[in-house]
């Protein structure tokens, strides 16, 4: 099974190619079609498994090829990736940048700890993907800096570990503020009770990937 096989378009398998990925991994090869078709996974991968591409590579064509679903708000983003520490952001945030280097679409990675001014600035931009922390993007939102009103497709990584640093409040908080006309990811390491009882209020009809 290629790359090619799971739907993936040419731009992606030419980066595919460049950074020298011959095979998908299993999470890859059960979660990329089911993400192309727009419907909402819960996954459970650990770090290592090649999850990120499982989700960052759909994630790319789906924007790529669908056309706006919530026009205009001011500051639009269109798909938002949160995860728990900034290393997995910058992590998240490279992948972006590498597969999606033959695509038209635009990212940025927010996190705490560096300065706020700057990522201000970027996130005056179009902006088609963001990757943040969850404390640094409702420091955002509380200073009007974006608008979450125009995101499509949410991914939480980790979210096992989110919920364990304590984010639940704040990843609720920034639930609230996204349209409900959307497509959900959820990845996480484990299935503790809490998670299961989180995916379940989030998550609409979701395919399930174990990997
Ligand atoms: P992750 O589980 O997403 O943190 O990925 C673990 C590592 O596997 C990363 O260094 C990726 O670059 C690498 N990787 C992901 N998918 C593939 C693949 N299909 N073939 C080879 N390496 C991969």
């Amino acid at each position: 099974m290629s790359f090619a096989d799971l739907g993936l378009m040419p731009e992606l398998l030419t980066a595919l190619d460049a950074v020298g990925y011959t095979t998908p991994t299993p999470i890859q090869r059960e979660a990329i079609p089911v993400v192309l078709t727009g419907r909402d996974l819960l996954a459970a991968a650990q770090t290592g498994t090649g999850k990120t591409a499982g989700f960052t590579l759909p994630l790319l064509q789906r924007l790529s090829t669908t056309p706006v679903l919530h026009p205009a708000p001011k500051h639009r983003v269109r798909a938002l990736v949160l995860t728990p520490t900034r290393e997995l952001a910058a992590q998240v945030g490279e992948s972006v940048t590498e597969y999606g280097q033959h695509l038209n679409l635009s990212s940025l990675v927010i996190f705490g700890g560096v300065n706020i001014n700057p990522q201000r600035d970027r996130l005056r931009k179009r902006l088609d993907i963001l990757v943040a922390t969850p404390g640094r993007l409702l420091d955002h939102v509380s200073q009007g800096n974006i608008d979450l009103g125009g995101i499509e497709i949410l991914v939480l990584d980790e979210a096992d570990r989110m919920l364990d640093m304590g984010f639940i409040r704040d990843i609720k908080r920034v639930l609230a503020l996204l349209p409900k006309k959307r497509q959900n990811l959820l990845f996480s390491a484990t299935f503790a009770p809490e998670i299961k009882t989180f995916a379940h209020s989030l998550l609409d009809n979701p395919a399930k990937v174990e990997v």
